[in-house]
């Protein structure tokens, strides 16, 4: 039996997909190259933005002749288009869907397959589905990572309770849960065994770890405790929440060398009326406040920011103040979004989307722009720079890999530099991307 995992959106549904095939790999399951010539397909989707759900919505309508053809094959709905709430509204729209699971939670799929092999099988037909447990401890790395383990997510905080007025992750991830540290260490101690060299957590609002769980250790004692892990050379953390962030925290990544020196803060708007009705619950200044503190006791960090460019009634001269914020800060990432107002979220069901599409696109265009300059002058200060460089995979020839701030490096080499890290010497800086040569 062959199985294939169409994942779109954050890196949670990519970690949440990596669950799922290591489950299906436990079962006896290989990956399908191509989607047709596979038995069960999972979508595992994304709602954030209005062009993900097209996407996610494409896909399915693509799958129903598929269906019709082979009636035995099995399609799966995953994530947030299916939420934590009610399912019976979308289970009526998709009736050749034949099975539902929540985001970060696989396990309805996983019960659906063990159920139809037991009916149809007996049990000791299929010597995987009597060893399989869901409470395994240990998550394998499904074969196509297995071979070359590199980099992997480790979720830690699930859901979100923060209600930014245009996101609709809170309704559909469901509330905020801290993930047990135990289940967390013995994850990360699974992947370094696997052969991973860096691991990412993950959460909505990560520095709101244990916020919800005072028993649990914070996200800096938890970064101490992943750092006594051997193997794990590089440790990173996305996304913050400008509000959460502590001077232990911040510290803790300026004292430990595995823990890579690089934050993911986003402000959305630099202005105060925006960030207000974003219900964002900070102003601009403070903001810079903590973007000049992070500099301060973090030497060498990088910095990234999400902005949403459109939001209602954002006027020409609130989206300069954005500008203004991002042309002072000159931040070494800027993940850009035009506003996409989403069913039932607070500014979707009080406020006009009053911002016409195209002058969305030109303020993005403005952005991005205003952001390619100023990553092109913060990487040509490093041309020959001699930098540690994480590598991932072959590319064209090329090896590609990351520095210790995220930054994306192409070297050539025969040697095989997989999961290597290796002092590079820059030759070459652009905007998004360095060139450089294996040092010494
Ligand atoms: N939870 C994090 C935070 O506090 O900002 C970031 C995760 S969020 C899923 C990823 C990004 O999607 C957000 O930072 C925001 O920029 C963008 N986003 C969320 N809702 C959006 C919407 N309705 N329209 C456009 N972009 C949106």
């Amino acid at each position: 039996m062959k199985y294939y995992i169409w994942t779109e959106g954050c890196q949670m549904n990519v970690a949440d997909s990596q669950r799922l095939a290591s489950a299906f790999e436990q079962l006896g399951y290989t990956a399908s190259e191509a989607i047709e010539n596979a038995d069960v397909i999972i979508l595992n989707t994304c709602m954030v933005r209005q062009s993900a759900e097209d996407k996610a919505l494409g896909r399915l309508s693509s799958l129903k002749p598929l269906k019709i053809e082979r009636p035995d094959l099995i399609i799966g709905l995953m994530g947030c288009m299916v939420g934590t709430k009610d399912q019976s509204v979308i289970r009526k729209k998709l009736p050749y869907v034949d099975v539902f699971a929540p985001p970060s939670d696989p396990k309805p799929i996983i019960d659906y397959l063990l159920e139809k092999e037991l009916q149809e099988h007996d049990q000791n037909e299929n010597p995987f589905v009597r060893q399989f447990t869901w409470e395994s401890g240990e998550l394998l790395l499904p074969e196509s990572e297995r071979r070359n383990p590199v980099s992997a997510y480790i979720p830690i905080v699930y859901g979100c309770s923060h209600a930014c007025a245009y996101c609709i992750i809170p309704y559909k991830r469901g509330v905020e849960r801290s993930r047990d540290p135990q289940e967390i260490l013995d994850h990360a101690r699974s992947l370094a065994r696997q052969g991973v060299k860096e691991v990412t957590l993950l959460g909505q609002i990560i520095d709101r770890y244990a916020k919800d769980r005072p028993d649990y250790p914070t996200l800096a004692q938890l970064l101490e405790q992943i750092h006594e892990i051997d193997g794990i050379e590089r440790i990173r953390f996305l996304t913050s929440h400008p509000n959460w962030m502590t001077d232990d925290l911040l510290d803790v990544v300026n004292r430990l060398p595995k823990v890579m020196r690089h934050i993911e803060v986003p402000a959305q708007a630099g202005n105060d009326v925006v960030l207000q009705n974003m219900h964002r619950g900070y102003t601009d200044a403070a903001y810079r406040a903590l973007i000049a503190k992070i500099r301060e006791k973090i030497p060498g960090v990088s910095i990234g920011t999400d902005i949403i460019v459109g939001f209602p009634g954002e006027t020409e001269e609130q989206f300069e103040d954005t500008v203004s914020q991002l042309r002072d800060l000159k931040l070494n990432v800027v993940h850009l979004a035009r506003y996409s107002p989403r069913t039932g979220t607070l500014s979707e069901r009080t406020m006009v989307d009053d911002v016409p599409d195209s002058e969305k696109w030109r303020r993005f265009r403005v952005i991005e722009k205003l952001q390619e300059g100023i990553a092109a002058e913060i990487h040509q200060k490093l041309l020959d720079q001699t930098l540690p460089v994480l590598f991932e995979e072959k590319k064209k020839n090329r090896w590609v890999g990351r520095t210790e701030n995220m930054d994306l490096v192409f070297v050539e080499s025969q040697d095989d530099l997989t999961g290597k890290i290796i002092p590079v010497k820059i030759s070459w800086t652009g905007p998004w991307t360095l060139i450089g040569t294996i040092a010494g």
